[in-house]
């Protein structure tokens, strides 16, 4: 199955009352672990590209080379991009093919956040692809992006209903207690202002920081309305331990597709068991009857 629209993918799940895992790669072995753990799950994924691998890799490379491993994949796959501050940004991934975008303007001023933030969803709904945008900010340390933990607030149901009136996002990101990166300490999802929101905007919305949220608060978060999640910290430490396991047994140990392999071998298991707790294993199936896009 090729590609379809992120709005499709994450519509469907938030119906249905599952998740969808919106799994970051960073390269070729990573895009693999994903599209290995979605296949073996008979699971529909989102592959995320976020700022940081735009700067070393770019857009146009990584997109060509999730393509390249499509041909033998038969789940709904949607590539995103992740917390992009710039509209000319969002523009370049959805001419290069992606399917769902994320403009993140949480930094600025509501009105312009709003602004732009329509700007990319009328574009994305005249492509017939998805658009994630974000209100309230998501404290911690992402893609480059520093978040003042005091500021981290809590998005209000007033504002996303405003906002999500203003910009028509097909999902939304909110605020609701969870960080970016590695937690000092265990986080608590504030689900009370969460199913105000749910109630209140009638849409999906999206988790970020879901590295390292307990399971269930994740399963209660997917009760109430989140359906997608971000993993991006939790697959980089497992990549990272599937390589040092490699380098400690042998310092020597030089051939990269033997230190890579097991990185990507440990990622992919990360990956199964996310699309496990996010009750997307098996929902391939819900997407027969959807168009493809390209
Ligand atoms: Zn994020």
């Amino acid at each position: 199955m090729p590609y379809i629209s992120g709005k499709q993918m994450i519509q469907k799940a938030w119906q249905n009352g599952y998740g969808i895992g919106a799994f970051s790669a960073h390269n070729a072995e990573t895009i693999a672990a994903i599209l290995e753990a979605a296949e073996a799950e008979q699971a529909p994924v989102m592959i995320q590209i976020g700022q940081k691998v735009i700067s070393v890799m770019d857009l146009e490379p990584m997109k060509a080379m999730v393509d390249a491993f499509m041909e033998k994949i038969t789940v709904p796959v949607a590539i995103h991009l992740d917390h992009s501050r710039s509209f000319e940004q969002t523009m370049r991934a959805a001419r290069c093919g992606f399917q769902s975008l994320m403009f993140d303007g949480s930094h600025l001023e509501f009105d312009e956040n709003v602004r732009i933030t329509r700007d990319v969803a009328n574009v994305a709904s005249a492509l017939g692809i998805g658009m994630e945008g974000e209100i309230g900010k998501i404290g911690g340390t992402e893609d480059d992006i520093s978040v003042d933990e005091k500021d981290a607030l809590i998005t209000t149901c007033d504002e996303a209903q405003r906002f999500v009136d203003g910009t028509g996002v097909d999902y939304l990101a909110v605020s609701i207690g969870t960080a970016h990166g590695v937690y000092k300490q265990e986080p608590k999802l504030a689900f009370g202002r969460l199913k105000e929101i749910r109630d209140e905007i009638q849409k999906p919305i999206v988790l970020h920081g879901g590295s390292g949220v307990p399971d269930d608060q994740v399963r209660e978060a997917i009760s109430l309305g989140v359906a997608k999640i971000n993993v991006d910290t939790e697959l980089r430490q497992a990549f990272t331990q599937g390589v040092n396991e490699i380098l400690q047994a042998n310092p020597d140990e030089v051939t990269l597709a033997v230190s890579l392999g097991r990185g990507r071998e440990v990622m992919r298991d990360k990956v199964v068991e996310k699309i496990r707790l996010f009750g997307s294993q098996g929902k391939a199936a819900d997407f027969n009857s959807v168009s493809h896009s390209n």
